[in-house]
């Protein structure tokens, strides 16, 4: 048996959408705005895409790392930084990047202000560290694009049922975009990055991975949550439960990126794959003499990002985060389980929807294993997906092997679009 963990999602308003003006939301990564002249250029971006007759508003993260060292100041100061604390800090560095995009974009000559999560509507559940929106309040950025401003969102935060400042999980920016492209009723939302789009592989692993033209929702929601870090898991989910049209694309070119989108026929068609993705960021736990249904209940109660599950017979096995590890501990102590845990796995994934409709991809998955000399642990199927477990060590060297089998390096494997 096996399970990705989706969640459900709030209903957004877009009744609000204002008839013949066009939207776009565009989101700029940490890397696109990570020092004064990329920020001058993200700003430049934004203007241009105002004086072509769009009202834009723009999503930014924190600049360059700027995260990692804000969590890495809060555990210098303290082991274990109290969850609404750590989120009052972190979610600083976006408001940092908003307000000086903004600046750069007056002194262009174009109106723009700058807005924390909070006063742009964005309302969360109360979990520190990993809100989930419940609902976008969006009168305060019409109001503001009706006065003819670009519009800058703090990415990755919002503010709580609770009246607190909470964030989304790291990466969380990309789902602040993608909410914000469906209660506005935008065009489309189009998710600025380091990269050209999204690949057939990690490209820094796979150095002749190629760009997919396009994805589908289904296929990305895998991908997102296997490993493909271009995109937080919950954007995608966001993105398919409100039709919104992802466009994965670089900051430092022209050129288009990726498209997520409805499945059409030539992503049945074409590639038999579309990607190999991989993770070792997660935790292996097997669990014994502990009924599925209590067991689940306290990983839930506890929040922790339950993946795969595999039952066998009395034995349970399951992955989370590796960032879910103490809340994890924590319930199955309280449950009293015997149980054990590997943190030397990595999980390598196959992807495809065309595997619905050609037969044959476990049989040259597994034969490419077993010519490496590699076995894999807890396989765990969808109908668009084979994941299974392998040591650290050889997450890396199967990646590239099945990338080869399946031919993605090769041009030809590129899905082509309209
Ligand atoms: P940003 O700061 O713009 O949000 P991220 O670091 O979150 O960017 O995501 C982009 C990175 O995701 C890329 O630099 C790339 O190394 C990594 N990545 C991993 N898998 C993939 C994939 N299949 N396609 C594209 N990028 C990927
Ligand atoms: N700055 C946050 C992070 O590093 C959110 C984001 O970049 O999407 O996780
Ligand atoms: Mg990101």
């Amino acid at each position: 048996m096996t399970e990705a963990a989706y969640e459900t999602l709030p209903e957004l308003e877009s009744s609000e959408t204002r008839i013949g003006a066009s939207t776009v939301v565009m989101k700029f990564g940490g890397t696109s705005v990570a020092d004064p002249e990329k920020i001058r250029r993200v700003a430049a971006r934004l203007v241009d895409t105002k004086r072509a007759g769009t009202r834009v508003v723009a999503v930014v993260s924190a600049m360059g790392y700027h995260t990692d060292e804000l969590v890495d100041l809060a555990h210098q100061v303290s082991p274990h930084p109290k969850p609404r604390e750590l989120d009052m800090l972190i979610s600083v560095g976006e408001r940092i990047s908003c307000a000086l995009v903004a600046m750069a974009i007056s002194d262009l000559g174009t109106d723009a202000i700058s807005l924390t999560g909070s006063q742009a509507g964005i309302v969360t559940d109360t979990v520190h560290g990993k809100a989930k929106i419940v609902e976008v309040k969006a009168h305060r950025i019409h109001r503001e694009l009706d006065g003819e401003r670009i519009v800058l969102v703090a990415g990755f935060q919002g503010v709580s049922t609770a009246y607190d400042v909470t964030t989304l999980g790291r990466g969380g920016s990309d789902t602040t975009a993608v909410a914000l492209a469906a209660a506005l009723g935008a065009d489309a939302c189009e998710i600025y990055t380091d990269v050209d789009g999204v690949f057939t592989a990690a490209p820094r692993v796979v150095p002749d991975a190629q760009k997919l033209h396009a994805v589908s929702y289904e296929e990305m929601l895998e991908m997102a949550a296997s490993g493909a870090k271009v995109l937080q898991l919950r954007s995608v989910e966001f993105a398919r439960n409100h039709g919104v049209k992802v466009h994965v694309r670089s900051t430092f070119t022209d050129e288009p990126g990726t498209w997520i989108r409805e499945e059409d026929e030539r992503m049945l068609e074409k590639a038999l794959i579309s990607g190999v993705t991989h993770t070792v960021d997660e935790v292996v736990y097997e669990v014994d003499g502990v009924r599925p249904a209590e067991l689940f209940e306290a990983l839930a109660a506890a929040e922790v990002n339950v993946d795969t599950i595999i039952q066998m017979d009395s034995r349970i096995v399951f992955s989370a985060p590796l960032d879910d590890r103490p809340q994890a501990d924590d319930a199955l102590t309280g449950l009293g389980a015997s149980y054990a845990q590997e943190d030397g796995l990595g999980k390598v994934s196959v992807v495809g929807a065309g595997m619905k409709s050609h037969p044959g991809v476990a049989a040259r998955t597994f034969a490419t294993l077993r010519e490496l000399g590699v076995t894999p642990k807890f396989v765990a199927t969808s109908p668009i997906k084979i994941a299974f477990y392998v040591p650290h060590d050889d997450v890396e060297k199967t990646v590239q092997a099945l990338h080869e089998a399946f031919d993605l390096g090769s041009a030809d494997a590129e899905r082509q679009h309209a």
